[in-house]
């Protein structure tokens, strides 16, 4: 039997309504394959909400999104945006999309593909097979926790503070992300805090610990923050999946991110506790290069590709679509942003008439 899925389409600013164009047309050619079928609904996300609604995330994209299987956004925000006050930035809709899901998990692979290791900024023998990803928390921690805020102290000196919690509850809906992904994944978990220093930490590593005895099939390890930051850097192959808390893993996923050395392949999954998920590249709308047929949408199919294996639980679909940007890879196409001597340099538009070839 067929299987329908509602997806939601942001196509959001700049390259995003090229890029995503590129994933609709793959989803479309692997559906029937897979015997599935997608109905795509666009919304307005970011400036382009902004220009039509002026807000940047409007009540109608947070009912459509909460109504299908999994939201797919391209990216937001640009130049002409910039100056509006921060209630009316199109990232503070972005900000709010997350809110409004209940987002609270983030999941970024990194993965060196043998066909871009030259791009990567370490040495090929470090980053070579290198296949990890960063589980991060997303909505607690540091960034969240009250109380907060700068204060005058009795001196008459300035005191600015911020709180790092974390409730048991927090800790444990992640932790089973972070299991459950590794167990997607080579089961190999690895938790990293600050517990030497930090009682947060200590809480985290506390109940981390406890739950593995749920997943007798994923090997757990634990690092504290400095040495995971040190090891991505000298060894980062030691790594599967990494689980760690906000401010830790904003930090982490961008030097993990950075060990590819190409944004334009970086896909990323924002998920909740039970409605739908986002999935979207890590790079933002490029305006740079909007409009001009430059933009690598290969994050952006990735993304898709993250889309099938962790809301709609179809990994043969999700293999389908990596396999064809591997392909294109193989067969020497480039867009600029990933472009090497001795490959062909092309638009966006030839990426995905080859990445479609290979999937008919
Ligand atoms: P950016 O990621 O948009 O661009 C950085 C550089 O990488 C640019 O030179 C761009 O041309 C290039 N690049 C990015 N993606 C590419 C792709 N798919 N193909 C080819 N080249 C690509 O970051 P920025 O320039 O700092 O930000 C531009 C806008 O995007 C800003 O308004 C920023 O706020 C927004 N942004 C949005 C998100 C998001 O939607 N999640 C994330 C980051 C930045």
């Amino acid at each position: 039997m067929t299987q329908n899925y509602r997806i939601t389409l942001l196509p959001g600013d700049g390259i995003g309504p090229e890029i995503i164009a590129v994933a609709v047309q793959v989803l479309e050619a692997i559906a029937p394959q897979f015997d599935l079928s997608f109905s795509f609904t666009e919304a307005l996300l970011g400036g382009a909400a902004i220009d039509a609604t002026g807000s940047p995330l409007p009540e109608e994209t947070l009912t459509t999104c909460r109504n299908s299987d999994a939201i797919l956004l391209a990216a937001i925000g640009g130049y002409k945006w910039d100056n509006l006050p921060r209630a009316q930035r199109p990232e503070t809709g972005l900000l709010g999309l997350r809110s409004g899901l209940g987002l609270f998990a983030n999941l970024r692979p990194a993965t060196i593909l043998p066909q871009l290791v030259d791009a990567s900024s370490l040495k090929r023998e470090v980053v070579e097979g290198v296949d990890l990803m960063v589980v991060r928390e997303l909505t607690g921690g540091v960034y969240f926790g009250e109380p907060k805020g700068i204060f005058q102290t009795e001196t008459g000196e300035k005191r600015g503070f911020n709180t790092m919690a974390y409730t048991e509850s927090e800790i444990d809906r992640i932790a089973k992300v972070g299991f459950e992904t590794a167990q997607k994944r080579n089961k190999k978990l690895c938790s990293v805090d600050k517990a030497n220093v930090l009682e947060v930490s200590q809480l985290w590593r506390d109940r981390v610990t406890a739950m593995s005895a749920d997943y007798p099939d994923v090997e757990l390890s634990h690092l504290y923050v400095d040495n995971a930051a040190m090891q991505l850097v000298r060894n980062p192959r030691q790594f599967d999946t990494i689980l760690t808390s906000n401010l830790f893993g904003d930090i982490l996923s961008d030097i993990a991110a950075m060990l590819t050395g190409s944004i334009g392949m970086l896909p990323s999954a924002s998920l909740g506790a039970n409605g739908p998920g986002v999935y979207e590249p890590v790079h933002g709308s490029a305006p740079d290069i909007a409009g001009q047929d430059k933009a690598n949408p290969m994050a952006q199919v990735l993304s898709a590709a993250m889309m099938l294996r962790y809301d709609l639980n179809q990994p043969a679909a999700a293999a389908k679509l990596e396999e064809a940007v591997v392909g294109v890879l193989d067969a020497g196409f480039r867009t600029g942003d990933i472009f090497s001597e001795g490959n062909q340099l092309v638009g966006c538009d030839r990426i995905s008439k080859e990445l479609l070839s290979r999937l008919a």
